[in-house]
């Protein structure tokens, strides 16, 4: 799907010195407050939190120094990656991409002046056999060096062009590079489906494009706990990797699916203008996963049946995140109550006999 544009660096923090400093300056005492060691992440962090224009990094922040004594370097450079430098990734592809079609033009420029200077090579070679008898006693002398000259001039080309290809290839790497350690920062890395802050923005994005058409599926895997426990925690992600590979499978165009939390995930949907739709795309995902068989590897015994609960909302004219959101989650919530594997509201009789 085509997104808009991020903003770069630049354009997140247009602030005045002045007022720049006083944001710094209100941001080193939460820094003190917590303990934070000082350094640019960090700095960048709790500026960016005292600006409060990323609403869901101030919440993750509130949330780390609350729940860690400490705070992880590891978490603080994902943060730093997903709300401050995440336009410049891609800013940096185009850049690269602009580099690599630059090359090419400078490939196809010196290989064609290859041919022509091989061509020219052959033309001199044909006059100096023609002008054998002398007519100047120097020519073929002088015409000799003028070969000689020629091929010097194709053999530094050609090694040009070995370096611009080397060049090329290399370029193309880093630029494939780029594109997985991108994928890698909107994707989650068990299911392959978007990762919770790419959700929220994409899903900010498109109700501040049009609430129109678009609707929004939250399902939970049921008692996945007791699923844990019983058969333990990897054959627990393995039923997550199914439910996400479904997930993938059955996405309609337009449409995109992310792992909302530990076992819970969000499908937003385009062009849905009726809840006959989405349920629709809920009662085939619900059966789905109710028909996978787990198995286990060692001793082929398939496990119990997988079951998820659905709700399901449509947007409306005035929703936002949040309100979206919580309708979507009261209705799993109710799908859960009236007995979970189940579709909330829910498909009408006649619709599944149909
Ligand atoms: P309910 O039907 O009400 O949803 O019950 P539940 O047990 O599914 O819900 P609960 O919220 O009590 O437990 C969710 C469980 O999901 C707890 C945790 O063990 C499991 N879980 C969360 N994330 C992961 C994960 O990444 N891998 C695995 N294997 N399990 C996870
Ligand atoms: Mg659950
Ligand atoms: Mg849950």
């Amino acid at each position: 799907m085509s997104q808009p544009k991020a903003p770069s660096i630049l354009e997140l923090y247009p602030e005045e010195t002045r007022e720049a400093a006083e944001l710094l300056k209100q941001a080193v005492p939460h820094m003190v407050r917590h303990d934070i060691p000082p350094n640019p992440i960090h700095y960048a962090l709790w500026y960016t939190y005292c600006k409060g224009q990323e609403p869901e990094l101030n919440r993750r922040l509130d949330k780390i120094v609350k729940d860690f004594a400490s705070f992880p370097p590891e978490t603080a450079a994902k943060l730093f990656r997903d709300y401050i430098i995440r336009g410049e990734l891609e800013e940096a592809r185009t850049g690269q991409q602009q580099v690599l079609e630059l090359v090419d033009d400078i490939e196809g420029d010196v290989s064609r002046s290859v041919v022509g200077s091989q061509a020219y090579q052959a033309s001199l070679s044909q006059g100096l056999a023609a002008l054998h008898e002398p007519i100047i006693d120097d020519l073929p002398n002088v015409l000799n060096e003028l070969q000689q000259s020629t091929q010097l001039m194709q053999e530094q080309q050609e090694k040009f062009l070995y370096r611009l290809r080397a060049a090329q290839t290399e370029i193309q790497n880093l630029r494939n590079q780029l594109e997985r350690a991108q994928r890698a920062a909107t994707l989650d890395s068990l299911t392959h489906v978007f990762n919770r802050h790419a959700f929220t923005r994409l899903l900010e994005q498109a109700l501040s494009a049009d609430h129109h058409g678009l609707a929004l599926v939250m399902l939970d895997i049921d008692h996945f706990k007791q699923f844990n426990d019983q058969y333990g925690h990897p054959l627990g992600d393995r039923v997550l990797q199914h439910v996400g590979q479904l997930l993938r499978d059955l996405l309609p165009p337009r449409a995109m699916a992310a792992r909302y939390g530990g076992e819970e995930f969000c499908v937003i949907l385009r062009d849905c203008f009726d809840m006959e739709t989405a349920q629709h795309f809920a009662e085939q995902l619900r059966l789905k996963i109710q028909a996978l068989r787990v198995k286990v590897r060692r001793t082929d015994q398939i496990l119990d049946t997988i079951t998820a609960s659905f709700g399901i909302t449509l947007a409306e004219s005035g929703d936002d995140l949040e309100s979206l959101i919580t309708r979507a989650d009261d209705a799993l919530y109710q799908a859960k109550r009236n007995g979970r594997n189940q579709i909330h509201p829910p498909v009408p009789e006649a619709a599944l006999s149909a």
